[in-house]
């Protein structure tokens, strides 16, 4: 069945057809920029969503004009049978595309599985080439190593392959161009990202953000960068480059330096079930209850989505404070 018009539009006549799907907040990483060492106020299991609650959600989504769905957290390997719910959402109509977020530890054994069920694609989380520093990145030394994880992927079928590096000066920027060297030969598709001051950054401050203007001049040292569109599948924020007879490209993602919010396309559903309509800020309204009572959620989308701001002001601050993005399904 092709996907309905979409119907879901917010006050700016944006239209609604992209969910970020939180399947958890909690995680095994616990990444310098994301998350304190000993672990966030864990929600309670209760208000956790069910499988089939999510799948509610999304069912009655799609009818509006719901097309792509993004499984994230947290980190959302870790919630067991992660596999059941993709096959859940395989089956509503509608639904044309089904990507992951993951930090890529599991995805050696969980690939396969995932791809069987139904996903169609991945973005692995990597700020590092090298063990050591993956472990001092995120805290964690579960022997997460990038080429497993990703060949794992293509293995799997998988496609495309997106690979998420989040820069910090002093950190791993000296890895940019050894990153975005992996795109000479395998067909993922390096993505830089600029640190974001939110969450509890209490060892990274704004001056370890790297404009991606930086990024791109150490890239354009490897050879003559062109525009490029990119993969095909997902049309998110990120400008794509590539280098001479590469297999993959390169992207940058730029939330501190440009905004996307004009073309703002996507909501999420966090893991307790409220809807947010924006990244940042607390514009979100609670599906959880009502879902439980049986009652129709369209009235509370559409309450939501005239509640969606015109934009953010993350590129006002200059200072922490704001939410994880693992408790709001970054
Ligand atoms: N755990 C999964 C992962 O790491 O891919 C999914 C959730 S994670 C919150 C989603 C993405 O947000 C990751 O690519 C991560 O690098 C990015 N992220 C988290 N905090 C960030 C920050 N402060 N600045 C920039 N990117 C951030
Ligand atoms: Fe976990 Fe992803 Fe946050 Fe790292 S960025 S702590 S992997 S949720």
């Amino acid at each position: 069945m092709s996907a309905a018009p979409v119907t879901l539009r917010d006050q700016f006549g944006r239209g609604i057809e992209y969910l970020r799907i939180s399947v958890t907040d909690r995680c095994n990483f616990r990444c310098q920029y994301c998350m304190p060492v000993e672990g966030l106020p864990w929600l309670p299991k209760a208000d956790i969503l069910r499988y089939e609650e999510i799948v509610e959600i999304v069912r009655q989504l799609a009818p509006l004009g719901l097309r792509r769905l993004r499984i994230t957290g947290g980190e959302p390997t870790i919630r067991p049978e992660l596999a059941t719910l993709v096959r859940l959402l395989r089956d509503v109509p509608g639904i044309e595309d089904i990507a992951l977020s993951t930090n890529g530890v599991l995805l050696p054994t969980l690939a396969a599985p995932l791809a069987d069920a139904g996903l169609d694609r991945v973005n692995i989380s990597a700020d590092s080439l090298r063990p050591e520093r993956v472990a001092a990145i995120a805290r964690r030394d579960l022997g997460f190593d990038l080429r497993a994880a990703a060949s794992a992927a293509q293995a799997a079928g998988l496609s495309p392959i997106k690979v998420n590096v989040v820069v910090m000066r002093g950190i791993n920027d000296d890895e940019i161009a050894d990153f975005a060297a992996l795109t000479r030969d395998h067909p993922w598709h390096v993505r830089f990202i600029e640190l974001m001051p939110v969450g509890e950054l209490r060892e990274l401050t704004w001056e370890h953000v790297v404009p991606t203007s930086e990024v791109l001049e150490r890239v354009a040292a490897l050879g003559a960068l062109r525009d490029d569109d990119g993969p095909a599948r997902g049309n998110g924020p990120a400008r794509y480059y590539r280098l001479p007879d590469a297999a993959g490209a390169i992207g940058v993602i730029t939330p501190m330096t440009h905004t996307y919010c004009e073309s703002c396309n996507r909501v999420r559903l966090t893991a307790d079930g409220r809807l947010r309509t924006c990244l940042f800020g607390d514009h979100e309204v609670l599906l959880r209850e009502a879902l439980r009572r049986g009652e129709p959620l369209e009235p509370l989308f559409r309450q939501a989505l005239a509640e969606k701001p015109k934009e953010h002001a993350l590129l006002q601050m200059q200072v922490g404070g704001l939410r994880a993005l693992s408790q709001v399904g970054g």
